[in-house]
């Protein structure tokens, strides 16, 4: 080698781009990242258009989400958006598109909580609201209570300008279809829905939104928001409005959101659990989340997300499918309805 390439490649080397140890670190490091989902279940008779409608409504709003934290917002204002988003969505069993009970109504659900603090607001059994997780936030923000049901969050909700809409926005055709499936199923046979032995099952149901999300400070935040389960005797709630069955978030160790038969969730306090694993046996969130799914909860029950303080999203689901998806400031972005 002459001098003079000699010291041309000594030059390239200092110059040239080899991660060091150091800074490969810093390029794995998680600033940002978010996960949602838009319910577990067996999405049997889903068409191939509304499957692709669906998709990209997940992978809309996950975009929407990431670029949103990617600019500084917080989590919690994250999770609100885009947990609303899909509530304004047909394709999901949360707000416009909630299913009927089995008179025909609509109690819709909804929570959000900040990890921060642990400040949490729910809403149960709401019918008059478009955006019931924009109420769950107000009952967390604007009164000293976590959950406000019914006519009293009704009420609570006109009074604090949240948008109202008239039962007909909640029938959608989709929906409509859905609930006469259901009646000629239940109520045109011999038992009414409360009388029914056999185990709740989430064969038939699905929809149900959440979010889970880690902001640029390091912040965690999650929301939930769902119609229920479909054809569920009036005033029944399920776990999405129950801070550490549906929902949970706390920086100090995780932000969840599941989907699946409520009761299941509600027993478990699954969430909660997943957060209990982190901090007092030190778990990972995979090893919480797993232990969810191989020890706790029965086969078919549901999904969840959820999200660490690391960055690190863990998904998982025992039912056929679950709508999903994820992204993250390193370029992840990741969007199904599937296996
Ligand atoms: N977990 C919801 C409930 O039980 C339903 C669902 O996630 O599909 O109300």
């Amino acid at each position: 080698m002459s001098p003079r390439t000699a010291f041309a490649a000594c030059v390239l080397a200092m110059i040239s781009p080899i991660p060091s140890p150091t800074r490969a670190a810093e390029a794995d490091h998680v600033e940002y990242a978010i996960a949602v989902h838009g319910g577990a279940g067996a999405w049997a008779s889903i068409t191939e258009e509304d499957r692709a409608a669906t998709e990209a409504e997940l992978r809309r709003v996950v975009a929407l989400g990431r670029d949103r934290l990617a600019a500084g917002e917080s989590s919690l204002d994250v999770v609100e958006r885009v947990v609303a988003e899909l509530e304004d969505s047909l394709y999901f069993n949360a707000g416009r598109g909630a299913t009927f009970n089995a008179l025909g109504q609509h109690e819709l659900d909804a929570s959000i909580m900040d990890g921060r603090n642990l400040d949490c607001g729910a809403v149960a059994g709401v019918s008059s609201v478009k955006n019931p997780v924009k109420l769950a936030r107000a009952v967390m923000a604007e009164t000293k209570h976590v959950m406000l049901i019914g006519a009293g969050a009704d009420a609570f909700a006109k009074s604090h300008r949240l948008e109202l809409v008239a039962p007909e926005y909640f029938w959608t055709p989709r929906q409509r279809e859905r609930l006469q499936k259901w009646q000629a199923r239940h109520v045109d046979g011999a038992r009414a829905p409360a009388e029914e032995d056999e185990p709740e099952s989430i064969e038939e149901h699905h929809g149900t939104v959440g979010c889970v999300a880690l902001d640029r400070d390091g912040h965690l935040a999650a929301a939930t928001s769902t119609g229920g389960l479909e054809g569920k005797l009036p005033g029944r709630i399920g776990d999405s409005p129950v801070i550490g069955a549906g929902t949970y978030a706390d920086d100090a160790t995780c932000a969840v959101s599941c989907t699946g038969v409520g009761e299941e969730f509600i027993r478990r306090a699954v969430a909660y659990d997943i957060a209990a694993r982190m901090r007092y046996a030190d778990s990972t969130l995979e090893q919480a989340v797993s232990v969810q799914f191989d020890e706790r909860l029965r086969p078919n029950d549901g999904g969840l997300i959820a999200v660490d303080r690391n960055g690190r999203i863990a998904i998982r689901f025992n039912t056929a499918k679950m709508a999903r998806a994820a992204a993250d400031s390193t370029g992840r972005l990741e969007a199904t309805l599937g296996r």
